[in-house]
């Protein structure tokens, strides 16, 4: 292992996301404070590390010793008062604008003054982000995909006041975790979901208009377009509420009819069939 990047990090959030971002943090020897205010979230979010870690162990791609002393990196904390010493604090809290200007007000109060503050937020604005604090030009976005151990992409978002070095810092930080960075402007969806969904909702338009039926617009788009997952599964994956909520600010922030949302995924939303977390959604799940 060589040094890393940053040799003290902190994760916001032990949800799906922050636990696997302070996974790779610590694989690659950085301290992380996985940092959530719902103890419980905190001990799931930490018995997914292991999980994951032993799963690596299991098939030969990780020692145990390295397993335990990765695990040992990542400590917990109940409370954003304790974020003070970190280089870099990553914040993964539910997507809501209100939730994570509060968290940053609060970042920007306690951490130290040159510290990065990066979100990984899949479509909130860096820009509206970044004016609940003092540092705009220290705010950063910097979106994994799930699962973050396995997926390569780092989206490195700039908001409007984002500066260079700050840019190039996570960049850099980036491709020391191994990970691809990509840098992009902050526009509503940046570029995943900008292009990710506008098709998923087509899929859904498709299905709602009889062009083909579900296993026929998913089997099209695997073998036809080489995609590994049909955009309906992808949809039951990503979660059909997240889908909504995301189509929601492309439409309001482009203002163009392309991003409006399908009535069937409203109506399937409405229902409570939100996909592969709920059971139900395209298709059937075991609980
Ligand atoms: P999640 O619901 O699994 O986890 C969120 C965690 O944040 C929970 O454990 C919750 O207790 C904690 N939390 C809530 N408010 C908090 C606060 N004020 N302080 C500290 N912790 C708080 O969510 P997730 O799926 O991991 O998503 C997190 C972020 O990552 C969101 O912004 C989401 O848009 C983004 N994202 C998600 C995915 C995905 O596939 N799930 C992919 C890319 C980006």
């Amino acid at each position: 292992m060589t040094d890393p990047y940053y040799s003290k990090v902190a994760v916001v959030g032990a949800g799906t996301m922050g636990n696997g971002i302070a996974q790779v943090f610590a694989s690659t020897g950085s301290e992380v404070l996985l940092i959530d205010l719902d103890a419980a979230a905190l001990d799931r979010g930490v018995g997914a590390i292991e999980k994951s870690l032993g799963r690596m162990v299991k098939k030969e791609k990780l020692s145990q010793a390295d397993a335990d002393a990765t695990l040992s990196r990542v400590g917990r904390a109940t409370s954003l008062a304790e974020a003070t010493v970190q280089d870099l604090i990553v914040e993964a809290v539910v997507e809501r604008p209100e939730v994570k200007a509060a968290v940053f007000a609060e970042l920007d109060r306690v951490a130290k003054p040159e510290a990065i503050l990066a979100t990984n937020t899949s479509s909130i604005s860096i820009t509206q982000i970044a004016a609940s604090t003092q540092r705009p030009d220290q705010v950063i976005g910097m979106h994994f995909m799930n699962p973050v151990p396995i997926m390569k992409l780092v989206e490195v978002i700039r908001g409007h006041e984002t500066s260079d070095a700050t840019t190039k810092a996570v960049m850099e930080c980036s491709a020391a975790l191994g990970k691809v960075p990509v840098e992009a402007n902050d526009f509503p969806g940046f570029v995943s979901n900008r292009v990710l969904m506008p098709m998923i909702n087509e899929a859904i338009f498709c299905l709602m208009e009889g062009v083909a039926d579900r296993d026929g617009i998913d089997t099209v788009m695997k073998l036809g377009m080489a995609h590994p997952l049909g955009p309906l599964s992808l949809a039951d994956l990503i979660g059909l509420d997240v889908c909504l909520n995301i189509l929601e600010v492309l439409h309001a922030g482009l203002g163009e009819d392309k991003y409006r949302p399908c009535p069937l995924l409203r109506r399937m939303v409405a229902a409570g069939h939100l996909g592969r977390k709920s059971g139900r959604g395209f298709y059937e799940y075991e609980s």
